[in-house]
């Protein structure tokens, strides 16, 4: 109903490693427009409750439609890449977090909004830059948590949480990092809650 499409109480901005989406059991594919740069890719930008449940598919009356985020298709190549195989052009990653997640703060941001408030969040989060300064880089090494968190929370001033997927030998590594968003989408806020998921203490940052 109506009502439901619009309530949610923050969004979830979450960002993936490719070297660790790439260096699971599943594997992975490079899109149709190349290997995509060594760099943070957004995954999507998620409306959630405070109690850590979400709303998913609010509208199935509102689907993905590509010619309204033409002039933002570059921008999404290089900054919201698909891993996913078959290799895509990124339209079948985009139109699945459209329609699971972005119908749901549709009262909010539009079709279009919503795909260019993304890519400004990412361009205010610059992950890699913000570990790499810390001296925490993808060459295969592992670090500590807190090094990790603390390198994130210096740079952008919240708090991330830190999702861990395991490699191939079974070491546990850096895959997705979760910023939570005020209900405009414009602005970085404490976490209301935190997802769950266990990391190790020592955590793997794969190359790519
Ligand atoms: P997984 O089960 O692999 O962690 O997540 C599968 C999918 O469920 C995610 O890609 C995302 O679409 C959705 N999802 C998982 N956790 C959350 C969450 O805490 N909040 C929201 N909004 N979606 C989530
Ligand atoms: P979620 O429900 O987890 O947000 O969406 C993940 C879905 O998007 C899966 O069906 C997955 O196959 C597809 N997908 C396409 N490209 C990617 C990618 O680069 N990363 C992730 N995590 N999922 C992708
Ligand atoms: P604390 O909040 O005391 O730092 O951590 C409590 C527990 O939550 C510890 O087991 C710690 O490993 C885990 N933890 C803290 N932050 C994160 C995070 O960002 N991601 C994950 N997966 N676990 C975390």
């Amino acid at each position: 109903c109506a009502s439901q499409s619009q309530d949610f109480d923050f969004f979830y901005f979450v960002q993936q490693w490719p070297g660790s989406y790439c260096d699971s059991k599943k594997s992975c594919c490079y899109p149709t427009t190349g290997k995509p740069a060594a760099d943070f890719g957004i995954h999507g930008l998620w409306p959630n409750y405070k109690d850590g449940t979400y709303p998913s598919n609010c509208d199935p009356n509102n689907a993905f439609d590509p010619s309204q985020i033409s002039d933002l298709k570059s921008n999404l190549q290089q900054n919201w890449p698909t891993l996913a195989c078959p290799s895509g052009d990124g339209i079948q990653f985009w139109t699945h977090e459209w329609e699971k997640h972005g119908t749901c703060s549709e009262s909010v941001l539009k079709q279009h909004d919503y795909f260019e408030t993304t890519l400004n969040l990412r361009q205010k989060a610059n992950l890699l830059q913000a570990l790499t300064s810390a001296g925490v880089q993808p060459d295969g090494n592992s670090y500590s948590l807190s090094s990790i968190k603390g390198a994130i929370q210096n740079a952008v001033g919240f708090a991330p949480f830190i999702e861990c997927n395991v490699d191939s030998s079974g070491n546990s590594q850096l895959y997705q990092v979760y910023l939570c968003v005020d209900t405009s989408g414009s602005n970085f806020i404490d976490c209301p809650v935190f997802p769950h998921g266990k990391c190790g203490s020592e955590i793997e940052f794969p190359t790519f």
